[in-house]
């Protein structure tokens, strides 16, 4: 995090570890024996309140799944935004990470990880997300389904996320880099499908991919021309398609890049 002089106007947290910013260990060095007591900003303070406080927020506004708010109340959102960010990870919006893409706002996360383990099938079993993007919600998924696969088509994201979540040792989360269009066959079925980006229809792979009584949730753009969540369940008797409110997401592209 910045360690702007007199720069303290929001509640700090730390970012990164200051360890990793030599430059300011030498800074703290250099400084009067007064300054080197007082801990440089964000050291040593917890982000746990201000998570809990969007977890309250999530509550409030209506998710309940225990395993979802859990997932959201653990997983500390700062780490997966630049520093510059931090401050504003625990903000019901999305923000910036790179290559024009962003991370989907915490109450979106919520409702989707929400949608899909409210499925037929849970997330008992195998879930596909497509577009990996800095790794959070890939992270926060991980928490609550049994084994996570996660698909991104720029190189430069793909990295990032394996980066992000390295010191986080998710076991049952496996990076991919790839064309998410595709979904990722090898895995197939999947139990739920989830969606971070949008495109004008469901790719066929993905309903394919799906396993019988299992969920894709997705944005896509429906009749009216708009972008919503949808909701495909696939039953022994057929697809059923449920759209549900606006949203607002990337666009999902083709190819690797
Ligand atoms: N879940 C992410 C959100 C990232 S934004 C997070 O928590 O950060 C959506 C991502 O979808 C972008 O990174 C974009 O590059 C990616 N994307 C778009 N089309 C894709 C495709 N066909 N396959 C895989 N990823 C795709």
């Amino acid at each position: 995090m910045t360690q702007s002089p007199g720069g303290r106007q929001r509640p700090g947290f730390p970012a990164r570890l200051p360890s990793s910013s030599p430059a300011q260990v030498r800074r703290t060095a250099a400084e009067a024996p007064a300054a080197r007591v007082a801990p440089p900003t964000g050291v040593g303070m917890d982000s746990s309140a201000v998570r809990m406080a969007m977890v309250r927020r999530l509550q409030a506004g209506g998710v309940s799944h225990p395993a979802v708010l859990a997932a959201l109340g653990a997983v500390e959102r700062h780490r997966f935004v630049d520093t510059a960010l931090a401050t504003q990870a625990y903000e019901d919006t999305s923000l910036p990470i790179g290559l024009g893409q962003t991370i989907s706002k915490p109450s979106v996360v919520a409702r989707m990880i929400e949608l899909i383990c409210q499925g037929p099938a849970g997330v008992a079993g195998r879930v596909l997300e497509i577009g990996t993007g800095c790794g959070y919600q890939a992270a926060v998924l991980s928490r609550v389904a049994r084994e996570v696969y996660s698909i991104e088509r720029l190189r430069g994201l793909h990295d990032k996320a394996r980066e992000n979540l390295r010191p986080l040792r998710l076991s049952n989360l496996h990076l991919l880099f790839g064309d998410g269009m595709l979904g990722f066959p090898a895995g197939a079925p999947y139990a739920a499908i989830i969606a971070a980006a949008g495109g004008n229809d469901l790719p066929s792979a993905w309903i394919d991919q799906l396993a019988v009584g299992g969920r894709l949730v997705a944005p896509a753009v429906t009749a009216a021309g708009r972008q919503n969540l949808v909701v495909i369940d696939k039953t022994a008797a057929g697809i059923v398609r449920t759209e549900l409110e606006a949203v607002h997401f990337v666009p999902l592209k083709s190819g690797i890049a």
